[in-house]
């Protein structure tokens, strides 16, 4: 029997490259929370398209700003004005409470862009020898995928025959302020730092750690630049996680859900003294910026406010995680998340659990072998949720 599933994943397979590892599960449909298959089965999304999709599949108010926006006009590049990134930049400025904005397209790109900024910082405020500039980064972090983003990875599957790399970086265990203070330096341009680590497996620091990071930060004149791709918009029951430890960093890295799982929109926020160093033909993306991108980011910013998804992520994910830790089953080691972003740590591979709750309607994915992430959409009710435990538990 060869239905449309087999199919299409035959086809997937036979002609693209295999980075993925996909589970054999081919999404046609999607609405809030749910996808459908080719045949008609139903999964609720526990994924959320790696937090992309915190406001659900197909918000129907972020498809109307889409659609009345390619109506109008959807990409003039930066060489003319267009009429939404001004509303767009505004909004996020007030968000972040940074006076400046520079949008990109995917989350990778919105690192580079914050290396770009810290590094010429370094040099033009903080008056680093010319190409001495240092940045600190964490073990078992990621930023993205790109020779430079790579080269500071601690993962060797990410590295492996990609060389030479970037020079430029520290690595120090993540959660370790002495190791953080050991390694800045004179030339220690900036600290970046994933308040919760996502691909790691939703590891969470220990208490105060991104607060007194912060204060070594101002201690030694060094930027504290957030990677809040993941975590950003309501994931962790804060509009940010550095909000979690009262941290207001110097730089904002934002992608993913900014744009409503809808359209890749990414951005760097700063105050001018940090931003304001990038001067014409200094950086820039074609799609960076472009009117479409702008309509929905703006649409998927007022959305998080009126619908209060960052309240809900708080409450329920507090409800999740609570009934999550209530399952008892020797093949879990530790519940831990905050908001609705949590990891379910086991003590063996997490892959074939995965599989078991795809047969049974759930949809999610391991990261780091041993660990399952669930991250439904910020839009999932308390009955839904439910609907997940039910079937959750039935496979532990
Ligand atoms: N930074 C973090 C914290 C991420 O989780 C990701 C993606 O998972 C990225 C950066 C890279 O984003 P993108 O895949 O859009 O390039």
């Amino acid at each position: 029997m060869t239905s449309e599933t087999t199919n299409i994943i035959k086809q997937t397979e036979k002609y693209g490259a295999h980075n993925y590892h996909p589970l054999p599960i081919v999404i046609s449909r999607a609405e809030g929370v749910w996808v459908e298959d080719p045949e008609g089965n139903r999964f609720m999304d526990m994924l959320s398209a790696y937090s992309a999709l915190n406001h659900g599949h197909r918000h129907p108010k972020i498809i109307e700003a889409l659609k009345v926006q390619a109506d109008k006009v959807t990409l003039t590049s930066r060489a003319f004005h267009n009429d939404q990134l001004g509303e767009f930049y505004e909004k996020l400025s007030a968000l972040t409470g940074k006076s400046m904005i520079l949008p990109m397209n995917t989350g990778a790109e919105a690192v580079e862009t914050a290396l770009k900024a810290v590094r010429r910082w370094a040099y033009k405020v903080k008056k680093v020898p010319a190409n001495q500039a240092e940045i600190i980064v964490c073990e078992g972090n990621f930023h993205g995928r790109t020779i430079t983003v790579t080269s500071f990875s601690s993962s060797d599957e990410y590295k492996e025959d990609f060389g030479p790399f970037t020079p430029g970086f520290k690595i120090i265990p993540y959660g370790d302020l002495d190791a953080l203070k050991q390694a800045i330096t004179s030339n220690t341009a900036a600290f970046l730092v994933e308040p919760i680590q996502g691909e790691a497996g939703i590891v969470i620091p220990s208490e105060g750690f991104l607060q007194e990071a912060y204060q070594l930060c101002k201690q030694n004149n060094v930027l504290f630049v957030a990677d809040e791709i993941q975590t950003g918009f309501g994931r962790t029951g804060k509009l940010f996680a550095c909000e979690w430890e009262s941290v207001k960093p110097d730089v904002y890295i934002m992608g993913k859900a900014l744009g409503g799982g809808v359209f890749p929109i990414s951005a760097v926020a700063a105050n001018e003294d940090i931003l304001g160093l990038f001067n014409p033909g200094s950086h820039g993306s074609t799609f960076g910026g472009n009117p479409l991108g702008c309509a929905v980011a703006i649409a998927a910013m007022d959305i998080l406010e009126k619908e209060k998804l960052v309240e809900r992520s708080y409450e329920l994910g507090e409800y999740f995680i609570e009934n999550l830790r209530m399952i008892e089953s020797a093949h879990i080691k530790e519940v831990r998340g905050r908001g609705l972003f949590i990891g379910v740590e086991l003590n063996e591979q997490a892959r074939p659990y995965c599989e078991k709750m795809k047969e049974l309607g759930i949809l999610c994915k391991e990261t780091h072998e041993t660990t399952i992430r669930f991250a439904p959409p910020l839009t999932i009710s308390r009955e839904q949720l439910d609907w997940a435990l039910e079937r959750i538990k039935l496979v532990f």
